[in-house]
This record gives C-alpha cells, structure tokens and sequence, in this order.
C-alpha cells in the first residue's frame, strides 16, 4: 500500500560517517507500524546491533512523526525520538516524545521521520527544504546554548526555518541531556546527537495542509473534539505567577490547549513552563525563598544547556540530603550546597553538569551512578526512589498496584502510569467533595471507564489484585497504537468529557480519527490489535538488550521491603478500593506474591509462555514472523503459551 495520505512519502536516512543522504519510502513501514513509536521501533529493531553502545556510530537517532501529525484541531502532532539512550550499562532502547510545532513542519518540508547514524569528524547541522536535504558545517554552532544556536539558525535561516538542537549537555554527551525545538518542546536523546557531532536538524518547507482521505468525517471529528473538553490531570494546579505574564501556548494542530504556558518577566524574556520543569525549581526555589524568579530563570538555563528536569531535580534532593547529613561538603562536591534554591546554586550546579566539570563529570551521569561511584553512605542519602533512567518515581505499585506490571514490562512508564493516576485523582476530587471545581470521577464512572476502555471493572480498585492483568494488557496496547499516531497525552484517550452528563469519554476516537486522515478503515480493536503487535515488537527489542540474556520483568526491589509513606501526587495516600470505598496506602508494600500471580496472569493474556517468552505462534498472529525469527536465533522465543495461572516469585524478584 502506498502511503498516500496522512503521509509526506518518504523518511531521510542520514549517514554522517560519510556525509550521505537517501530516502526511503514510509510505506516500508506504514502498513504494519502506522508511524511514530511503530515505525521507530521497527528500524531500530532493524538496525540497532544489541552489542552496539549508545555512542557508537551504528547506534541510530530516530525522529518521527505520526500520520495525524500537520492536522489541525485534532492534538495530534507531536514527534518522537528514539535510539539506543546511554544512562544504562549497556545502553538500552528508549524513546520521547515532544510537542510544539517541529514535527509537523518536518512533514511539511517532505519527510515523515529522519535517521541519523555513523559520526560526524566536524559539527554538523541537517537542514531540511522542500522535500530535500543538505548537511551544513555548525563549527560556528558548537558550544553554543541552544536558545541561541536556535535564534542564530533562525536569524541564517528565516523565521519559517524551525529549529530542533541542544546545548552543551548534549554535546558533552550528558546522559540525561535533552533536545530544545519549537516553541521549548524538548525531549530527551541529545547525548546522542553530541556523539554524532550533530547539532541541529532544520525543517523548511511551504505549510501547505496534507489533504485527509476523508476530508467531511475529518471536519466532523474535529467538531466533535471541540465540543467534548477533557479533564486537565488533577495533580496539575493552576499557580498564583504575579511576577509573570502568563499565556497559554498551544502546540501545532491542538484542539484547545492545556497547561503548557509560557511565562514573560517585565523584560520580555520568555520561556515554556510546563511538567517537570515547573516543579523541579519552584520545590528548590521555596526551600530557599518564596516567589522570585529563579525558577523561571533556571528552566531557561536548562533549556539552553540541555538539561531534563527530573535528572535534575533527583540530583538536586540528594545533593540536599547529603549536605544536612553532613555527607555531602561544599569542597568534596565544588558546589554552593549552603545557597540550595539560589540562582548561584541552580547556575553552577548547571554549568558543572553540562561542562562535566569536576564532581559535575559524576553527575552527569545521572544519580543512580553517582550513588554506585561515591560509594560509603550516598545509596542511603536518596530521599527519592529511582528508576533506571535515575529519575525519581511516582505512582508506585505499592500506591498503584497496577502500574508495577507497566514498570515491570516497559522501556518507559510516564505515559501510561498517569492513566491511572489521573482517573484515581479525578475521583479523589469526587470523594473529597470538590465536584465543580473541574474534571471529577465518582467510584461508578470510575468502574464503568476500566470496563469501556480497560477490559476490566476491577481496574481501579486497589485493594485487590485481581483484575489488573488484562486491565494493564489493553491499556499498553491502546497506548501504544496511540503513540504511533502521536496523539497527545493530556488529550487522549478520551477517557473523560467535561460537558456530558455521564461524563464518559469515547474510546474509539482514535480509530476514527487514523481512519478519517489515511482512509485505512480501521476499527478500535484493529488498532488496538496494532498497538499489541508494537508492543510485542518492543518486548522483542528489550527482549535482545536485557543484560540477563531475556527480558526479566521485575520491580526494584524496594518496592516490596520499604513502606510507602509519602506521595505528594496522592494526597493522604487514599485510593479506591472494593466498591470504592477509600482506603490508604500508607505503610504498604508490594505483596510479592501476589504480584507475581499477577505477572503469571499477565503472561497469560498476552499470549506467552509462563517465563515471560513470547511464543512464535502469537508473533505470527501479529503479523511479526519476521521478529519471531530473530528471537528465535537468540534462543528468545517459546512454542508454547502459558495455559493456566502458574507463577514463580522468582520472576518478580529483581
Ligand atoms: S493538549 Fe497541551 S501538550 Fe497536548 S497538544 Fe495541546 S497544547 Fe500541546
């Protein structure tokens, strides 16, 4: 099938190893992966070796885009970057995504994704024109912040130019650097491109509109959209800013908008404050004095040197901890521990990171090696738990018992996490009594979205195992079909609708919406059906890198030892539980055993053997033949499907 709409035609294959171009057609790929985190994930199964390290030149930098992406009112362009990412030992498949407006203009300027692999010898920038590509020197570039690498590529360029580059952290290959595009959407993947000497992918074209397959139904959906509304997540709460003007700024082709502001101080210096980056400065910043504008200030310079906030903030609680411990001195770090939350801490703590200067070269490799590399008491000193990206984490199964099974199973949580978080936040509001005061959840709708949309009644009910399975099955697959099509998050799936009476979202929307823009009739099972066979073809790829030799699904360890006594998404730690009556969770802990039942029945659903193997035959049934021959060279796939509950505490330990 050739891909004609919804598609520009063709992905940019870059070799920078010997300053080469070519293109290849999307639907290489379309057909089975539809786009984003399908498409990504194929060529890097495709392409990646599993001995490869993150900064060698076979490993690949993917951006994509999505076949929704360049519509308007439909909150559907965001882009994806995805690679083999450095902050493991080895390094192991990730991916991010980012909103703004880059990846819709790089389907305006002809292209659906690029890749990018060998190594550059001189800084280089790939700029993107009306269906075709150039490499250009960026000596001129390097080093530079990425504000102002972007305001001199902007300024060479045109205004229409838009820039997608990083800073000083990504150049110095800092594991949790981060890209800074359009409009400050940033993403993470910039260590890779500092390994490639790439500094900046330009996309220029004429914003011509793609036409849609089915351009009345289209019209028809984006009205809908309109009308429906969505609950905001309840964690994020509007803030008294009164040293800024705030204004709402809204990503390309969104439907209404969310969150995302940018703030201005009087001077006219303005930047995107949104997620973790609002929360990461502000926490810091209170710690030392209330409302001033370091916060602000502090995002910027994180946006310039190319830093991710969560790292960040993670390092930053410890560094804290250490220094009240007396663990951690201003001389051992060279850093200004006694001015925590000042602008002199957050500017050399920065600086020291980006340039890998000093105790700055340990951090840089995110926290959770910094604790392995200063050894002695600097393990006990986390405040926060962190996952293997060294981010700190929330929404844990000790609170969420469902989401263990997503952190057991996934390259990558966020998302689908805050599925959960955000319906059990809506009906927190509803059992505190704060109906009217925006999206809310009684425990009845709250039941009735687990069996619409999850499978399963149980799903919000977290004083039971039971139920979370094949609750925790379709959700992944949903979402992974979703983010094929790169429909955003705070929009889809439509679980929730402000103005109707039930407030019941729609399920299908997503289905209709791919098939109104491509005219590939597909229904919601069958793209669900698509979002299984991605994630299988993920589980393939983690399958090839686990370190163990196959994928070991499994919890950090203190999940199951250390009481959970704090949350400060879930307040009070209250959560549903049987029939919604509330309950805490304070001082639980995973019960192992009934996790790994439930990692038993989770197998089962999915269609593999009780070990957690895929089978062949359910590869098959994926349309992934293919992929079962590459485990099976591995030794990495099994005949037979787990029939049955049969489970071994083995498999949940880590
Ligand atoms: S809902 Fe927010 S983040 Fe999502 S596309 Fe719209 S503006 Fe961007």
């Amino acid at each position: 099938m050739a891909a004609e709409f919804g598609y520009a035609g063709k992905i940019l294959r870059v070799d920078l190893s010997s300053a080469s171009m070519s293109d290849v057609p999307t639907s290489d790929y379309a057909d089975r992966f539809i786009g984003g985190r399908g498409i990504a994930a194929k060529i890097y199964w495709d392409e990646v070796p599993r001995e490869a390290n993150a900064f060698d030149p076979e490993n690949r930098l993917i951006f994509m885009t999505g076949p929704l992406a360049g519509y308007p009112g439909i909150a559907g362009s965001r882009s994806l970057i995805c690679g083999k990412a450095a902050f493991t030992d080895p390094g192991k498949f990730y991916y991010g995504t980012m909103g703004g407006s880059w990846g819709a203009h790089l389907k305006f300027a002809g292209y659906d994704g690029v890749v990018v692999y060998g190594k550059s010898e001189k800084p280089v920038y790939i700029l993107i024109q009306d269906g075709t590509a150039e490499l250009r020197d960026a000596s001129a570039l390097w080093g530079k912040g990425a504000i102002e690498a972007r305001d001199l590529l902007k300024g060479e360029l045109g205004k229409s130019a838009k820039v997608l580059t990083t800073g000083p952290a990504g150049e110095n290959m800092v594991t949790f650097a981060t890209t800074l595009a359009e409009e400050d959407s940033a993403a993470q993947g910039a260590a890779i491109m500092g390994s490639k000497k790439l500094k900046a992918v330009v996309v220029s074209g004429k914003s011509s509109r793609l036409p849609p397959a089915n351009p009345e139904k289209l019209a028809e959906l984006q009205k809908y959209l309109k009308g429906v509304g969505y609950g905001s997540a309840p964690w994020s709460e509007r803030r008294d800013r009164p040293l800024f003007v705030e204004k709402k700024q809204i990503c390309y082709g969104c439907v209404k908008g969310c969150d995302r502001v940018t703030l201005e101080t009087a001077d006219g210096i303005k930047t995107k404050i949104v997620c973790a980056a609002q929360g990461v400065y502000r926490a810091a910043n209170t710690y030392y004095k209330e409302q001033t504008e370091v916060p602000f200030h502090a995002t910027m310079l994180c946006h310039n040197y190319g830093l991710e906030a969560r790292t960040l903030g993670a390092i930053m609680s410890w560094l804290m901890a250490g220094y009240k411990a007396g663990y951690l001195t201003e001389e051992s770090t060279e850093l200004p521990l006694s001015q925590y939350g000042s602008w002199e801490f957050f500017e050399t703590l920065v600086k020291k990171i980006s340039l890998r200067e000093g105790f700055g070269d340990i951090l840089s490799q995110g926290l959770h090696r910094t604790i392995d590399a200063v050894g002695g008491k600097a393990k006990e000193l986390i405040p926060v738990y962190l996952d293997d990206k060294g981010q700190s984490m929330g929404f844990g199964p000790r609170e969420y018992n469902i989401t263990g099974l997503f952190s057991a199973t996934q390259a990558r949580v966020g998302r689908i996490t805050n599925e959960i978080s955000a319906a059990s936040g809506w009906w927190a509001k509803w059992h505190n009594g704060e109906e009217g005061s925006g999206a809310y959840l009684s425990y009845d709708m709250l039941r009735e979205l687990g069996r619409r949309f999850w499978g399963s009644e149980l799903t919000f009910d977290f004083s039971t195992y039971e139920g979370k399975a094949i609750a925790a099955k379709n959700l992944q697959d949903k979402l992974y079909a979703t983010e094929c099509l790169i429909l955003c998050a705070f929009f889809y799936p439509l679980r929730y609708c402000d103005y109707t009476e039930t407030h019941e979202g729609d399920p299908t929307i997503e289905s209709k919406l791919y098939s109104a823009v491509t005219g590939n009739e597909t229904d919601e099972e069958e793209l669900n059906r698509i979002g299984e066979r991605v994630f299988n073809l993920e589980r393939a790829i983690l399958a090839r890198e686990d370190p163990a030799g196959k994928k070991v699904d499994a919890i950090p360890e203190w999940n199951y030892t250390v009481p959970v006594e704090f949350d400060h998404h879930v307040p009070g730690l209250i959560v549903p539980g049987k029939d919604g009556e509330p309950i805490t969770k304070k001082g639980n802990v995973v019960d192992r055993e009934k996790f790994a039942q439930m990692l038993s029945e989770y197998y089962e659903v999915r269609g593999w053997d009780k070990s957690g193997l895929q089978t062949k035959q359910k590869l098959v049934d994926l349309d992934l033949a293919d992929i079962a021959e590459g485990l099976a060279k591995r030794g990495l796939i099994a005949e037979t499907a787990a029939l049955g509950v049969e489970y071994s505490l083995e498999a949940a330990k880590l």
